[in-house]
């Protein structure tokens, strides 16, 4: 018998319908001895609209207010999960986050979970019931109710099953796991059987959207074995974010490809090459809160040098107002802006203990006339800018070139 955290995303509680096959797959896990917490998301679409009610009475919703009335849609999914098991003969019972007491601070909108009370939960575990809990919300130390940011519920199960030593966190949504690449873009794609959390973080953060961030780095912290299934799928074992010194059933070099369009590129051409430069450029940017991610400079020919980095593209045109502003400062030449860039990522642990995997893209690359614009890299990642016009021929050419269609043996 094993204590089991599950979450189920918007899409697998978005009708009575879905809901009540949610409520006959917890049953058959509790009918096979296992005691269960459940957390549940709002229905599809429910957060959104709530959202943009919002913004119909307040332009900037007031973050407070914004809390209480966004986090009403997992309030209920809690209550309506709770009816079906009950209507099945499960035992159960909702609680909202401020009920179960998952304390945060109070950044309302992205808050963070402080602390978790575990003695209601237990208390229904030990008679019997299933507990069904509110994702995304918590609860300050004064009493407001606050959100975990977009995508929370996630962060919710994994805290959750962190809190109470769970024996394994799943995480049910809409695909059965965590792939190779986009199968929209590749359509032979393959499900992954393991992916180390290291790796996981890389492709959640470049946009390969299974899981809310911040659920991978908690669950990474302490240790929670997760795993990604599909709701719709009565069979199937998922993917299982594994620990890298884990024994592995699969030792592939490269797990994946994954690509990110949220960016542009800021080129200031014409630099004064001189000490503090970097600082000069960036040090605005930053202040300014625009995350920078990657970053090219050269030495400088004739005291001259081109510095390049990638923002955010909702972050863009405020960069690029700073920079035009920093250029006049420095007395550089010319600042060239690019919206229509993609990043490119190749993903996997096995990188640090090979090499050559950065000249096999590069080659795959420029077999396609493929232009690489800047490169960065890391212990298990090598990341290219392209011309957006590339994104999916580049993918697909990686993933071949990578043969991540294959099982690895
Ligand atoms: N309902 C929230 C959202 O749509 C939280 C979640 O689904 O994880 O972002
Ligand atoms: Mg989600």
């Amino acid at each position: 018998m094993a204590l089991i955290v599950q979450k189920y995303g918007g899409t697998s509680v978005g009708s009575p319908e879905r809901i009540r096959n949610v409520a006959r797959r917890v049953a058959r896990w509790k009918s096979q001895g296992h005691d269960l917490v459940v957390v549940v998301s709002a229905m599809s679409g429910e957060t959104n609209r709530l959202i943009a009610l919002a913004r119909e009475v307040q332009g900037e919703p007031d973050p407070r207010e914004l809390d209480q009335m966004v986090s009403t849609g997992e309030q209920v999914t809690i209550g309506l999960l709770a009816m079906a098991l009950k209507d099945i003969g499960v035992d159960a019972r909702s609680y909202t986050g401020g009920q179960v007491r998952i304390l945060t601070d109070n950044a309302y909108t992205k808050a963070r979970i402080l602390s978790i009370d575990e003695h209601n939960m237990r208390a229904d575990l030990s008679a019997g019931r299933v507990v069904v809990v509110a994702g995304f919300q918590g609860i300050d130390a004064a009493g407001n109710v606050t959100t975990l940011g977009r995508g929370g519920s996630d962060t919710t199960g994994v805290a959750l099953a962190a809190a109470l030593r769970a024996d394994e966190c799943q995480i049910y949504t809409d695909v059965d796991g965590v792939y190779t690449t986009d199968p929209r873009i590749v359509p032979n794609a393959r499900r992954l059987r393991t992916v180390t959390f290291e790796e996981m973080l890389e492709m959640a953060s470049l946009g390969s959207k299974v899981l809310q961030i911040r659920s991978v780095e908690f669950a990474g912290k302490y240790r929670v074995k997760l795993r990604v299934l599909s709701s719709f799928q009565d069979e199937g074992e998922g993917t299982l974010i594994t620990f890298e010194e884990d024994e592995h059933m699969e030792q592939a070099i490269i797990s994946g490809i994954a690509f990110n369009r949220d960016e542009a590129k800021i080129t200031v051409q014409g630099v004064p090459d001189r000490p503090g430069i970097a600082y000069q450029i960036l040090g605005p940017v930053a202040d300014a809160n625009i995350d920078v991610d990657m970053i090219v400079q050269n030495a400088g020919v004739h005291g001259l040098t081109d510095f390049s980095f990638t923002v955010p593209r909702g972050d863009f045109a405020r960069a690029s107002r700073l920079i035009e502003e920093v250029r006049q400062h420095i007395g550089a030449r010319e600042v060239i802006g690019d919206e229509r860039i993609a990043k490119v990522s190749i993903v996997g642990v096995g990188m640090r203990s090979h090499c050559g995997i950065a000249s096999k893209a590069f080659r795959a690359l420029s077999e396609e006339g493929i232009n690489i614009q800047m490169i960065s890299t890391s212990e298990i990642k090598i990341s290219v800018v392209l011309d957006e016009k590339y994104l999916e021929l580049a993918v697909r050419v990686l993933h071949d070139a990578f043969e991540l269609d294959r099982e690895p043996v």
